[in-house]
């Protein structure tokens, strides 16, 4: 069996969260409870995905950069264990990225993030990621945005197929979309990024889609998501039903399982059906990584990649 590669090259996150009773003042000193650490970061939680769901024939590599500090170890470990290869994720001086997250007894919460090490690539960082013909190569911007430029434009030189997830948003991205085979973006990122008011219509998406050389998928929570080839027709696709407890995180897995299909030479409805499943399942459980995610489960729901 051939055998072809995802390429994720991002962030990846130590996320602290804890319990206050209600967010703090300036100036004030609170007790919090319940801490916990968990992992992520846009490019962590897709590789993570795409890797617990690879179909056969089908490798997960993360590119990231890891800061020299005691979280970057649980941070490579979880990743390694989800069957991601780490070897492309190096260590830079000082604390790798973290967010810290308060949430208070109303569910109210404040993130501060701290890109740490995301911030911080050297130039030998991309320089020396390896990227072939044939690879899907996943980006999101999360890291510098001169980092993401210079690995889109090397992963179109080299002939790979590049998924760009404009998230968190920065309207540079519509500078890289002449290297990008498939841009992922949610309703909100869509509209800020093609100048629409928050709320697009169906028609709003046909037209966007239609004026790009990119393939389109727009992600829409819970209603599912449309698709279109470059060019061509807007398709829409509900979501699965499922019993969904806390959605972050799933437009992080729908990239990964899209970028997992892909891969595996599904065609892009086809691929668009995995992300939704993928990010389906992921608002099953708290946290933005499933850590039961499997092909069967994804299988069950969006049927056979080939
Ligand atoms: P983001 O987290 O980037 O805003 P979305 O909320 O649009 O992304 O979710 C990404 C995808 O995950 C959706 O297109 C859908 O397929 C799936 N998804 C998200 N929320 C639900 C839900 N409540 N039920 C079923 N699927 C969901």
């Amino acid at each position: 069996m051939s055998s072809a590669r995802v390429v994720v090259v991002g962030s990846v996150n130590l996320d602290l969260l804890y319990r206050v009773p209600h967010l703090p003042r300036a100036g004030e000193t609170l007790l919090g409870a319940d801490l916990v650490r968990l992992s992520g970061g846009k490019g962590g939680n897709q590789a993570h995905a795409a890797a617990k769901i690879a179909p056969p024939g089908v490798t997960v590599a993360m590119i990231a950069c890891l800061g020299d500090d005691e979280g970057a170890t649980l941070l490579r470990g979880e990743l390694a264990a989800a069957g991601v290869d780490v070897a492309g994720v190096q260590t830079v001086a000082g604390p790798s990225g973290t967010a810290l997250i308060a949430v208070d007894d109303r569910g109210e919460n404040t993130i501060v993030v701290i890109p740490g090490a995301n911030g911080a690539w050297p130039e030998s960082a991309v320089a020396s990621i390896d990227m072939r013909a044939g690879d899907v190569v996943v980006v999101q911007l999360e890291v510098p945005f001169a980092v993401v430029e210079t690995v889109v434009s090397r992963a179109a030189t080299a002939g790979a197929r590049v998924v760009l997830n404009a998230a968190p948003l920065d309207r540079r991205a519509t500078e890289l979309l002449d290297n990008v085979d498939v841009l992922v973006v949610n309703e909100i990122e869509a509209a800020e990024l093609f100048g629409f008011d928050a709320g697009l219509s169906a028609d709003d998406i046909a037209g966007i889609a239609g004026g790009l050389d990119t393939d389109l998928v727009v992600t829409l929570g819970a209603r599912g998501a449309v698709f279109a080839p470059a060019r061509g027709e807007a398709t829409s696709l509900p979501a699965f039903a499922v019993d969904a407890i806390d959605t972050v995180g799933a437009g992080d897995a729908f990239v990964g399982g899209l970028a997992a299909a892909l891969a595996a030479s599904a065609t892009l409805e086809t691929a668009v059906r995995w992300g939704s499943a993928a990010g389906a399942l992921t608002a099953t459980v708290v946290g933005a990584r499933h850590p039961g995610l499997d092909r069967k489960a994804i299988e069950t729901l969006a049927g056979p990649v080939g």
